[in-house]
């Protein structure tokens, strides 16, 4: 199947909105089509109601579509069951349920936890606080010369036998794909608990979690033209259940009484309080709507439109490229030399060209790269040849202003 890059872009209703702006913000959220928009819509005009908890019809109705829900994204990751969906906010609020729930349970004072030097701060900071209260160690896997994870490094990390190894599939900043697949299964190999960050990396291809063999998997439904406020902690059972719940309240317990409270079953324990039902619908719809379309042609054509902009971009003397194009999910992080990213942004922002600027909320990444931050353009199924060619016209000129 060919690519309808007119079709595709058709369903967005962002682009009639704001015709004069190319949106390259992709990696900070991404705009929703029709079908997530009319799903939430739909759920607050004809159900509302509460989940798992009415006894009228409205809310049974409502629990349904929020429990099919569940099961699309069971399906979408091809997890074995339903039960090892977990709602939470996004990626970060799934990472901090990890990192709080595996303390005291799976990690022990003096046990080490592995991350990287790429990873979002979302998988830094929840490990690094509870590390410091549960005296437990965490090591960082470090960058090589190319800026990919240092493999030799990792077998040596590997070696002081981690009991969780916790990595991003995509780095926020780079864009450059990690080899996961492979990097899980040496965790497993030392009996390590393995996470992937899935917050950039769920849009590379539909993930198969059962034949990435890895614990959990995280990530954001905005990053997959889904609602913003929803995500997913996909788990397997056997190491879910290792985890202590992060909220507790309604809906995670079976019996309460003021001499002890006994816990629900999986997804229901690690799911306090009212969900965010719309945004999980929405979310669903994102999924099954982004199934009509053919995932390769997307993906080949954001490859284009990468390749595009990585040779636009290095045509000009004054820029320096960050990323490299090889293996990269759609993101180039640069600079104009001598220049500040945020002034680079600021001025392309006028010319109506939304990037980032900054350290992505990677700051370790940027002390390893040695840089004090970067403009980060980041690619969608929606962008087009024309929007990258404007995008550079636009580059060509904050360099003269700059000059
Ligand atoms: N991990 C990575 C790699 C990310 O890019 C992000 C979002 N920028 C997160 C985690 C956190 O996602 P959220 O803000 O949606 O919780």
């Amino acid at each position: 199947m060919n690519f309808d890059l007119a079709a595709f872009r058709a369903e967005f209703a962002f682009f009639n909105q704001q015709p004069d702006w190319v949106y390259l913000d992709n990696a900070a959220t991404m705009h929703k089509p029709a079908a997530v928009i009319a799903a939430e819509t739909e759920f607050y005009q004809t159900f509302n109601a509460n989940v798992h908890r009415g006894a009228h019809q409205l809310s049974q109705q409502a629990t349904q579509l929020f429990e099919q829900a569940r099961d699309t994204v069971a399906v979408y990751l091809n997890a074995s069951g339903r039960e090892e969906i977990i709602w939470c906010s996004g990626a970060t609020s799934a990472l901090n349920q990890l990192a709080f729930g595996l303390m005291g349970t799976v990690l022990h004072p003096g046990d080490r936890i592995l991350i990287s030097a790429l990873e979002h701060h979302a998988n830094i900071v929840p490990w690094q606080f509870h590390c410091q209260q549960h005296g437990v160690l965490l090591d960082v896997i470090p960058l090589d010369a190319n800026q990919q994870l240092d493999q030799a490094e990792y077998q040596r990390l590997l070696a002081l036998k981690p009991k969780v190894v916790s990595m991003a599939q995509v780095s926020n900043v780079l864009g450059h794909i990690q080899p996961v697949a492979a990097m899980v299964q040496q965790a497993k190999a030392v009996g390590a608990i393995t996470i992937i960050d899935g917050a950039q990396g769920i849009l590379l291809q539909q993930p198969d979690v059962q034949q990435l063999d890895c614990d959990f998997y995280v990530f954001s439904g905005h990053k997959i033209y889904g609602p913003t406020g929803i995500g997913v902690l996909f788990g397997k059972c056997s190491t879910l259940e290792l985890l202590r719940p992060l909220l507790y309240g309604g809906e995670m317990i079976q019996q309460v009484s003021f001499s002890g409270t006994t816990l629900n079953q999986l997804p229901y324990r690690l799911e306090a309080g009212t969900p965010n039902i719309a945004s999980a619908i929405g979310l669903a719809a994102a999924l099954r709507w982004l199934q009509q379309w053919d995932q390769g042609a997307i993906a080949a054509h954001k490859q284009q439109l990468l390749q595009q902009l990585f040779d636009g971009l290095q045509q000009f003397s004054g820029i320096e490229l960050i990323s490299q194009v090889q293996n990269n999910a759609g993101i180039i992080a640069f600079n104009i030399k001598g220049e500040h990213h945020s002034d680079v942004a600021a001025l392309l922002d006028q010319q109506q060209i939304a990037v980032r600027a900054g350290t992505h909320c990677a700051m370790p990444l940027f002390t390893a790269i040695g840089k004090a931050g970067a403009v980060r353009i980041s690619l969608a199924g929606y962008n087009s040849p024309q929007e990258i060619d404007r995008t550079l016209v636009a580059v060509s000129q904050v360099l003269e202003i700059l000059s």
